[in-house]
């Protein structure tokens, strides 16, 4: 494996071994058993790791509800990647001329209308609007392992449209926020740098759209808002992030209400593990063959 970064001979290579399994579309294929095998027991060691925090433990569905996306004001910032759904709420004659468009093998889109529902793109979302009002005197603190959509598709095994992320989510003052963020991006770098993977902490910013964006990218790294851990997966000179962890400061305090006890907006922040990727990234370190994974590695997955 050592020295070959080309996406093609990753995916066909993953494929081939059947990790994953191609449906038609890229970006949304298929995981086989061996590779759910290992991000579940990944995802056990996070699990390990928080075990003391007593996070709550939460599970959404992956759609929200539209009136969440459109309050955290997404369009403004991320209309590229939003992935709505619509439905059809026709009679019998729009139903024919539906089906009649759809067997004809034409557009059909503009006969469908919006629904109440939005594909859920970032895993913290569904949790802000549970926080509303005073928060108690520790904050709070939620664990949830939810599947994100981003309407990117590409032929980039990393770079997926549907994907799971085990994310935290923590909310209180700036000070047990904060502290709160840089525990944990010590801990990750530790779990993945003891998986054997080259993985190392970077500032960054998350992918506004159009000019405007490039602004919001660079405030957002002057006050060092993003973290993510990167490891090389496709390329060793733009190696793929498999963590972030993001400072939100009041943002979602004001938003939804959230207040700590004396009365001040709260802060939040959240970071998520991209599962898929850090399973791509162990495959790609260590070889298709989990069997083959130097004895350290597998002793941690498989205990
Ligand atoms: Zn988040």
């Amino acid at each position: 494996m050592a020295g070959e970064y080309d996406p093609q001979t990753f995916y066909d290579g993953l494929v081939r071994h059947g990790l994953i399994v191609p449906v038609g579309v890229p970006g949304a294929f298929g995981r086989g058993a061996v590779f759910e095998d290992v991000l579940e027991r990944f995802n056990a060691l996070v699990s390990q790791l928080a075990r003391d925090d007593h996070a709550e433990v939460y599970t959404f569905p992956p759609v929200i509800s539209r009136a969440v996306l459109e309050k955290v004001k997404y369009l403004d910032s991320f209309p590229h990647l939003c992935g709505a759904v619509y439905s059809f709420f026709g009679k019998e004659p729009e139903a024919k001329a539906l089906a009649a468009r759809v067997n004809e093998g034409q557009p059909w889109g503009d006969l469908l209308g919006i629904t109440d529902v939005v594909m859920n793109p970032a895993a913290c979302y569904p949790v802000y609007p549970s926080f509303s009002g005073t928060l108690p005197q520790a904050g709070r603190q939620v664990t949830m392992l939810n599947w994100v959509y981003r309407h990117e598709p590409s032929n980039e095994p990393t770079r997926m449209q549907s994907f799971r992320v085990r994310e935290f989510v923590r909310a209180g003052t700036p000070a047990q926020v904060l502290a709160w963020r840089d525990l944990w991006l010590q801990r990750g770098l530790s779990l993945l740098v003891a998986l054997g993977l080259p993985a190392r902490a970077e500032v960054a910013a998350d992918p506004f759209f159009g000019r405007g964006g490039k602004l919001l990218a660079i405030n957002q790294k002057d006050q060092q808002l993003k973290f993510e851990v990167l490891v090389p997966v496709i390329s060793a000179a733009e190696p793929t992030a498999v963590c972030s962890f993001n400072f939100h400061q009041e943002h979602f305090g004001t938003t939804f209400g959230i207040r700590t006890p004396d009365g001040h907006t709260a802060s939040t922040a959240c970071l998520g593990f991209g599962l898929e990727r850090i399973v791509m990234a162990l495959f790609r370190t260590h070889g298709f063959d989990p069997e083959g994974w130097p004895a350290q590695v597998r002793r941690q997955l498989w205990p």
